[in-house]
């Protein structure tokens, strides 16, 4: 097992409001972590940590260290966009551009850089391939995202996730907006995924993180431990 991230004793604050109080957890390679809790424990802010985006919310403040492959990400002078680069997200509700589905899936490509059609071809193939989705879409790639169903807008923005090649997929309760068919099928590539990325997801669906995890980190259903984690390990499946 090798570190893809290790966490140090993070504690996180919204102006006053304490979201994280001193989580230590490491979050290895080409494996699937499970992040679970009650409503308002701090599972969002948590993720959100890993790529610096709590930090857009407001004035926050954060102790401890964060090593994204052995760089600490809090150190002063930290490429922040760069680090964001390699960091894939998708959220709770899917989130697609309202534009069309092959521009969705090679929008971060074309900001990363000048790829030929062809390359972008390749990409945008590629990434629909990895999100389970190339073969319900390869006829209508220059349709609008928007006419997709929820379950394949959220394998789009999975697509478009992966289009980058990010070293780290984030995932912030990504089915508690699915039908349970998209679920499963997100479930499903969440497999499929595993042998090539290291993916961290929150859930607050035990049975889910069951299926999918290969680690668990619980944090705390107490209210007057908001923000703790309470335990860390394998899965039991
Ligand atoms: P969860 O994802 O487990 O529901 P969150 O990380 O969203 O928990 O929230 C953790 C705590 O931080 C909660 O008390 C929540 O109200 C608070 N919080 C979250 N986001 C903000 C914000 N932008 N400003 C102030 N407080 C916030
Ligand atoms: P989730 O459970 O997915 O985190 P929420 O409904 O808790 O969604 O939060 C939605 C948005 O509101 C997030 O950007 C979160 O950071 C922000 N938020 C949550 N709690 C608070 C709060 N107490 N004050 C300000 N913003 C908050």
């Amino acid at each position: 097992l090798i570190p893809a991230i290790k966490v140090k004793n993070i504690s996180f604050y919204y102006g006053t409001t304490k979201a994280i109080e001193k989580v230590s957890i490491d979050i290895y390679q080409k494996k699937v972590t499970a992040i679970i809790g009650p409503s308002g424990c701090g599972k969002s802010t948590f993720i959100k940590i890993l790529n610096r985006i709590s930090e857009l919310e407001g004035p926050v403040k954060v102790e401890g260290d964060v090593e994204f492959f052995g760089q600490n990400i809090y150190a002063p002078r930290v490429n922040i966009n760069r680090l964001r680069r390699q960091i894939g997200m998708v959220f709770q509700k899917p989130n697609p551009f309202p534009i069309s589905i092959y521009e969705n899936v090679a929008y971060g490509m074309r900001i990363a850089g000048r790829y030929s059609k062809v390359e972008l071809d390749e990409i945008v193939e590629s990434a629909l391939h990895s999100a389970a989705l190339w073969d319900e879409v390869k006829d209508k790639l220059d349709k609008s995202a928007l006419g997709l169903s929820g379950g394949q807008q959220q394998r789009l923005c999975i697509a478009r996730a992966l289009a980058v090649k990010p070293k780290v997929l984030l995932m912030d309760e990504p089915c508690s907006a699915l039908d349970p068919i998209a679920t499963m099928k997100v479930e499903e590539l969440l497999h499929s995924l595993q042998s090539e990325l290291t993916i961290a997801i929150v859930t607050h669906n035990m049975q889910q993180a069951t299926r999918v995890s290969d680690f668990t980190a619980f944090f705390s259903t107490d209210e007057s431990r908001i923000g703790q984690m309470v335990e860390f390990g394998a899965t039991e499946q």
